[in-house]
């Protein structure tokens, strides 16, 4: 095991992506991901996700050098182009006008097409929830979700975040994919050599299954919840890919003729200003709720795990397999 602080993991993660020709707001961007995925989880998306990273832009598929535009279409509507590179450049360019827009009419949305998103989302949520907003994201991804009852993927893994401000301390913010399990879990699976915890997908003759090598050769995740997690795919797929213009996860076949570990999307983000709705109780009523849940059995806030292990990896930093290390000992 190698162990790295933060600042080190932030500083590879820059070294890695500036040498694969991104460059340096974008690798200031994206190390910044990659050390808080590493600090809060999860780390799936952390120093395991630079090979693809550097992947996308060695391949050509994804722009390293990418000047993101966002258009204000409507007071409470702001319109990116991601000009093919990572969303959350674009989104970050995005985030003052979306705050001051939400302020201003109460709700304010923004969504980016020509982009790509292989991180959480937690981290497109959380700055809004520390800015006093209520917010909303979503992303779309390549088809490898089967609907409920169906037998060929639609919907990406099109996860979902949720943020909110919490009086007296950090924000509520959760995040999560709406297939039973994210794919780069799926990976980390059968890169460990274990099955998953529970079915997560189809096997090639069409069977649940938890072995994650079958799993990744059908290709074919299920969807968490049954009918209901499927129906939220849907809702993704549509705030995603169809509000915001970007690609449809079944239309990722061009993809393949680039190596095929990156995908292209759309994303919605919504941020709503509380103080503008009309209830002065707001912030109680947050408190209240959390309190029920806190301290009700082993139930916690969703989202809250990351404040431990943040507080923990700020003191300690990570720790990092040796077959990790090698990978990323290739790319510097
Ligand atoms: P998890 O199932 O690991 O976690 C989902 C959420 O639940 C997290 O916010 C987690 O936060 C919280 N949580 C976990 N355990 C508990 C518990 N016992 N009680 C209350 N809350 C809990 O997430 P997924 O595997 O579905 O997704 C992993 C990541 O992959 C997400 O960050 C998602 O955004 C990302 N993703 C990105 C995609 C992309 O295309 N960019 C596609 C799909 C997924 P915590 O543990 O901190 O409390």
């Amino acid at each position: 095991m190698a162990h790295m602080t933060l600042a080190e993991v932030r500083d590879i993660a820059r070294a890695i992506l500036t040498r694969a020709g991104m460059d340096e707001h974008g690798s200031d961007v994206l190390a910044n991901l990659v050390m808080r995925s590493e600090r809060d989880g999860p780390r799936s998306h952390g120093l395991r996700m630079l090979p693809v990273y550097v992947q996308s832009f060695r391949s050509g598929y994804a722009n390293p050098e990418a000047r993101p535009a966002v258009e204000h279409r409507a007071p409470g509507l702001l319109r990116g182009n991601g000009d093919n590179g990572y969303y959350q450049i674009a989104r970050q360019a995005a985030t003052a006008g979306l705050i001051a827009a939400a302020r201003e009419n109460g709700v304010a949305a923004f969504t980016c097409a020509n982009c790509h998103h292989l991180g959480a989302l937690r981290f497109d949520t959380e700055p809004l929830a520390e800015a006093g907003l209520v917010a909303l994201g979503m992303v779309n991804s390549m088809s490898m979700v089967v609907p409920h009852g169906g037998k060929r993927p639609v919907f990406g893994t099109n996860p979902i975040s949720f943020a909110a401000p919490r009086i007296g301390t950090a924000p509520i913010v959760w995040d999560q994919a709406t297939s039973v399990v994210a794919l780069m879990d799926v990976k980390m699976a059968a890169a460990e050599g274990h099955n998953l915890p529970c079915d997560g997908g189809l096997d090639p003759q069409g069977n649940p299954s938890q072995d994650p090598n079958a799993i990744l050769e059908s290709k074919s995740l299920l969807p968490f919840g049954e009918h209901k997690g499927s129906a939220i795919g849907l809702m993704v797929e549509i705030m995603g890919a169809a509000l915001a213009g970007g690609t449809l996860a079944i239309d990722n076949a061009d993809r393949a003729a680039h190596g095929g570990l990156n995908v292209k999307g759309g994303a919605t983000l919504i941020a709503m200003d509380p103080g503008r709705f009309g209830n002065p109780a707001f912030n109680d009523y947050v408190s209240r709720i959390c309190a029920e849940i806190d301290g009700n059995g082993d139930a916690r806030v969703p989202g809250d795990g990351r404040l431990s292990r943040r507080a923990k990896a700020e003191i300690s930093g990570v720790a990092l397999s040796d077959e990790l290390m090698a990978q990323l000992t290739g790319l510097t």
